[in-house]
């Protein structure tokens, strides 16, 4: 169990605190969105809290809401970006589910007919047809583009649970 301050040698509280991080695509209020350095596929996207939160459950309900809200607007980016066939989101959640940074962050990852077969769990990279920088540098394109284009119709109430 962490404090929700920031955490020396943390890569996302790096980013957080504004430390020059190429990869840093998105922000809001509550949490940053980078590219992942080690990505199983090209646009692999990790949402994280600014806070230095080990893990969802330290986060309470409001934290894990805007961790959502973050990563639907990511799979938006990628969408309008990269078009991918489909998405992987998760969350390794401890030592024993391969978690290996102590901050938690979801990751959100493109993914393609015919890319892989499964998502690889442990350290498992791939050979990218595109470099990071070009990736990060289209992603915040299509970020910003997000303000002008509406949110997807909710659906009627009487849909709803
Ligand atoms: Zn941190």
């Amino acid at each position: 169990m962490t404090d929700a301050g920031s955490a020396s040698g943390c890569f996302f509280c790096a980013a957080v605190a504004g430390a020059d991080e190429p990869l840093l695509v998105a922000g809001d209020p509550a949490t940053i969105t980078v590219l992942n350095r080690f990505p199983y596929n090209s646009g692999h996207l990790m949402v994280a809290p600014r806070a230095h939160l080990s893990d969802l459950l330290a986060a309470g309900d409001d934290g894990a809401a805007a961790l959502m809200v973050a990563a639907r607007r990511a799979m938006r980016a990628l969408e309008s970006a990269m078009h991918p066939a489909g998405f992987n989101l998760g969350v390794n959640h401890g030592d024993a589910a391969g978690a290996s940074i102590d901050h938690l962050h979801l990751h959100v990852v493109p993914r393609w007919g015919g890319d892989t077969n499964f998502m690889p769990v442990l350290g498992a990279t791939k050979v990218l047809p595109e470099l990071l920088e070009e990736t990060a540098a289209r992603l915040r394109h299509a970020f910003a583009e997000l303000a002008d284009v509406p949110e997807p119709a909710e659906l009627p109430p009487a849909q709803r649970l």
